[in-house]
């Protein structure tokens, strides 16, 4: 098992390595400045020069373009220089040219779709398993589009390509999935939507374990709420595109209003700085973790990919440089013992999200995606687990005496 994460070979555009990055990026001009952490602009509105030159600056900015250096910001929804930090830091790690920021995944989710959308098309294609949350978005057809469902696994990309219409808008995927942690092989996935782009939720695997543009993504996606931040006290979302994408992602920000408050892409960009050394420590408990769980007599499956029958198409060490942190896995007591191993965990806390540091276990059945056509909603006897930074030892034995 690969318990690496990504290095030399995909060191960023600026040539420094992922872990470099992680601590420095959207850093750059700070010792210039004369400071040494980021100032955090809470400004709501900025002050004219002038109405023509205000007047301006609004035109360029509210087509979604940066601002030049003349420009006034004019107002926080068209630009935030603390949230564009953050943007400029994930977009290194992630490999792109830009990011653009909001208020949660959710938000980021529904900008990208409206993206999609103007172009006239409103067909997207979703592979299942996803979130709750965007399989309920895709579902209902609330934002306007119409979703036909692949699979993620067997004939996953045939049935992708049979799936795309002229008027496919976006393919939309999730590797690994939530909550079965389910891998889909990118490249192969990409080449059976053609020319349609790849919207890739990179949430699980992070930046650290997977870079998706590398296997010809358009878009990559975070909640930035779980590994980003880390530590469970702020909300937002991310998209890491193409100038042009990263373009229509900001108009759509700019009317909609869906932004990442200052305050929040402060905490999300010093999040960044710990992230390698938490993904990667937190994986090493949850390798160890889900090899215990395979031998627990309370347990009937654990789905964990960096378990040989869980990765059968080899994509740990090869797509990914690890297999990450989260695990789900299967009571043999069915959905009475699942609920009890939630009552009974002391140390592990009983919540919906994960990429924190402290670890959390939910029923994805029952919460998370509870939303779910019950044809496609997780087996009634799962758990999902987010394993932290906490010794393992100590989460064994809270785990052990939970399922006793
Ligand atoms: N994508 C994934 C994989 C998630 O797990 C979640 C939330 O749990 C989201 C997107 C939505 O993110 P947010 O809760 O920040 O809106």
């Amino acid at each position: 098992m690969a318990l690496s994460s990504i290095t030399d070979a995909d060191a960023g555009p600026d040539d420094h390595r992922p872990d470099t990055a992680a601590v420095h990026a959207g850093r750059e001009d700070l010792t210039a400045s004369g400071v040494h952490v980021p100032p955090i602009d809470l400004s709501t509105t900025y002050p004219l020069p002038s109405v023509v030159a205000g007047g301006e600056a609004y035109d360029h900015m509210a087509t979604g373009r940066p601002p030049r250096p003349h420009d006034p910001l004019v107002y926080q929804r068209l630009w935030n220089p603390t949230v564009a930090r953050f943007e400029l830091a994930l977009a290194r790690l992630e490999g792109f040219d830009d990011a653009v920021a909001f208020a949660t995944g959710m938000a980021a989710l529904t900008a990208t779709l409206l993206a999609a959308v103007t172009s006239g098309r409103r067909h997207v294609v979703a592979v299942r398993p996803l979130y709750g949350g965007t399989d309920h978005v895709l579902a209902t057809g609330l934002l306007g589009t119409e979703v036909t469902w692949a699979k993620a696994t067997g004939d996953g990309p045939d049935s992708v390509a049979a799936a795309i219409r002229p008027d496919t808008a976006l393919v939309v995927v999730e590797t690994p999935a939530n909550p079965s942690l389910d891998l889909v092989d990118l490249r192969a996935l990409v080449a059976a939507a053609g020319d349609v782009p790849v919207l890739v939720d990179n949430t699980f695997a992070t930046p650290i374990l997977q870079r998706p543009k590398a296997f010809g993504a358009t878009l990559v996606l975070h909640s930035a709420t779980k590994f980003l931040g880390g530590h469970g006290d702020a909300m937002g979302g991310v998209v890491a595109a193409t100038p042009a994408w990263a373009e229509r992602l900001r108009q759509i920000r700019a009317v909609t209003g869906g932004l990442l408050h200052p305050m929040a892409a402060y905490q999300l960009h010093r999040g960044l700085q710990t992230l390698p050394v938490r993904v990667r420590a937190a994986q090493q408990s949850a390798a160890d973790l889900a090899v215990w769980l395979t031998a627990h007599p309370a347990v009937a499956a654990v789905r964990y990919p960096g378990l040989k029958e869980c990765d059968p198409l080899g994509l740990v060490g090869h797509q990914m440089a690890g297999p990450g942190s989260l695990l789900s896995f299967e009571l043999r007591g069915g959905y009475p013992a699942a609920e009890t191993v939630t009552r009974r965990v002391r140390l592990i806390t009983h919540a919906v999200s994960l990429g924190g540091v402290d670890s959390l276990i939910e029923h994805p059945a029952g919460l998370t995606h509870r939303p779910v056509d019950a044809a496609a909603r997780p087996n009634e006897a799962m758990l999902r687990l987010s394993v932290g930074l906490e010794d393992v030892e100590d989460l064994r034995s809270d785990l052990d005496q939970a399922l006793a």
